[in-house]
């Protein structure tokens, strides 16, 4: 039975996200941005909570934590490096496997952004929720890690099937098109970038994207190509240097 995603903007530019597993009721929730937002949504749905699945500790990704288990009684997983900041009750690891009802995800360890960054993979579904590691058009900041670490991390994702659905954490990819546009003149980013314009212009999200979309337009993943000759890190690397300047 299908995971049911329910997906609401919060915050100034995040994303929330309430997942259910349909064959038992099981409801989790993808990194607490806002605790009042998200009890919230909760209510409105009639939902209860049963688990927490944190990608990484920034306040914007587990400060709720502590309210939203207070209010449930949910169990939180995610990265140990949360405990910087809020409650963690069991810590994840590459391949791990965390379940909610009949829904299983796999952990795949996509550090960068932060050290111990996280994504969830549910291969079922075809879904993945990748934190700050993935942008639409975009990815994360190296706040911790090495580009190194955040090439090896995006490879990761880019080698799960092309129509697995990716919900990123927040609604960057306007400004993450016209960065896009500057350095990649592909016709399928153009495209992509017209159809995110006009979708912000509707006020509608422009996540989740596709792998194989992002593949396709997001010119970190694309980086190899854009700055032939170079290592594959390396290229990715000067790519993430150049959306750091750029102020367009
Ligand atoms: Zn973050
Ligand atoms: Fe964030």
């Amino acid at each position: 039975m299908p995971l049911q995603v329910h997906q609401f903007a919060c915050l100034n530019d995040n994303y929330g996200f309430l997942v259910r597993d349909e064959a038992t009721g099981k409801t989790g929730c993808v990194d607490t941005p806002d605790a009042e937002a998200i009890l919230a949504e909760l209510r409105s749905l009639g939902w209860g909570l049963d688990l927490i699945l944190n990608t990484h500790w920034h306040p914007d990704h587990a400060g709720g934590n502590a309210r939203i288990k207070a209010a449930t009684g949910c169990e939180i997983v995610g990265p140990q490096e949360v405990t910087r900041i809020a409650p963690l009750d069991r810590p994840l690891h590459e391949g791990d496997e965390v379940r909610l009802g009949e829904t299983a995800f796999r952990v795949l360890e996509t550090g960068g952004h932060t050290l111990g960054h996280i994504s969830y993979h549910d291969a079922a579904d075809a879904v993945v929720f990748v934190g700050d590691t993935l942008f639409a058009l975009g990815c994360g900041r190296l706040f911790e890690g090495t580009a190194e670490q955040m090439w090896a991390s995006l490879q990761s994702l880019a080698a799960l099937p092309d129509d697995t659905l990716v919900y990123c954490a927040h609604e960057y990819t306007a400004a993450n098109a016209r960065f896009a546009l500057s350095v990649d003149s592909s016709a399928v980013l153009k495209a992509r970038a017209d159809q995110v314009f006009a979708a912000r212009e509707r006020g509608e999200p422009t996540v989740p994207t596709r792998i194989g979309l992002e593949k396709a337009a997001n010119p970190f993943l694309r980086a190899p190509l854009l700055r032939v000759g170079l290592p594959p890190a390396q290229a990715f690397a000067e790519v993430r240097k150049a959306k750091d300047a750029f102020a367009g």
